[in-house]
């Protein structure tokens, strides 16, 4: 057996058109799952990169502006692998930021991600079968971050989602984990890597020198997904070129 395969696996994995979401649904379909991406546009894209590929996928619209959009996603769909991606990110200081920007990065990031659970879970259950849950932390996770209020409460938030849920459903058959990014080069850091100070200030902290690329989530995100990390549950992986150690 490949411990890292993912052979006869389906998965889903939110905000699959573009940056991380991309790079996993393409490497979960390199390793062999069924891919189901699902963006609120199109992920037309990443279905023909994995059609390229040789892989299997297809595409399903769901906006998480509506927290409880996720319920009905697993129906009859027998998905053995949710990977909750789909994240926004506003920016202003503290003292300005508005309960508009508040709520809705909570229900992208933090509601959504327990609701979809949710549902998942459901299907699992219902069909007696297993599965694996990747949420997609944060730095800010674990660190306060500057101007980012509610970004920083949600990516809290999925961490403790993370641990109850492992301690619920890992005896039911369903490992939870998390990965934390470090600053990956997406739109999501737009805004900082067009500021050469803060740009070069992040730079300089990372032990790694570089930026890291969508793929360096990816392959982590197919581990967590596979045989091989069978008994890992209610983990939270830095995938930061080494941030969090200095
Ligand atoms: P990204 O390129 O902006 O990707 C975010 C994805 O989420 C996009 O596919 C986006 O769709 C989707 N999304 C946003 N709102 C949605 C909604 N209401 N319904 C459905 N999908 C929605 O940025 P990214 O860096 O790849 O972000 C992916 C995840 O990684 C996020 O959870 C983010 O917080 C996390 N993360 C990123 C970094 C980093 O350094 N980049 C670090 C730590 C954590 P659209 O294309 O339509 O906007």
């Amino acid at each position: 057996m490949n411990a890292f395969s993912l052979s006869g696996r389906k998965a889903l994995v939110t905000g699959a058109n573009a940056g991380i979401g991309q790079a996993i649904a393409v490497a979960m379909a390199r390793a062999g799952a069924e891919v189901v991406c699902a963006g609120r546009r199109s992920c037309g894209e990443t279905v023909a990169m994995i059609g390229d590929a040789g892989g299997v996928a297809g595409e399903v619209i769901v906006d998480f502006a509506d927290p409880m959009a996720g319920a009905s996603l697993f129906e009859g769909a027998n998905i053995d692998i949710l990977v909750n991606n789909a994240g926004i990110i506003r920016r202003a200081d503290c003292i300005d930021f508005t309960e508009e920007d508040w709520d809705a990065v909570m229900d992208v990031n933090a509601k959504a991600v327990f609701f979809t659970s949710q549902a998942f879970a459901k299907g699992v259950f219902a069909r007696g079968g297993q599965g694996k849950i990747v949420n997609i932390a944060s730095l800010l996770s674990f660190q306060g971050g500057i101007r980012v209020p509610s970004y920083t409460t949600s990516k809290h938030g999925v961490a403790g989602l993370t641990r109850i849920l492992a301690n619920e459903w890992t005896a039911r058959g369903i490992n939870v984990n998390a990965i934390a990014p470090g600053y990956i080069a997406t739109s999501n850091t737009q805004a900082l890597r067009d500021d050469p100070d803060r740009s070069a200030a992040i730079l300089d902290r990372i032990p790694a020198g570089r930026w890291g690329r969508p793929d360096d989530i990816a392959e982590t995100a197919v581990y967590l997904a596979a045989p091989a990390s069978d008994y890992v549950s209610g983990a939270i992986l830095n995938v930061d070129g080494g941030w969090l150690a200095r």
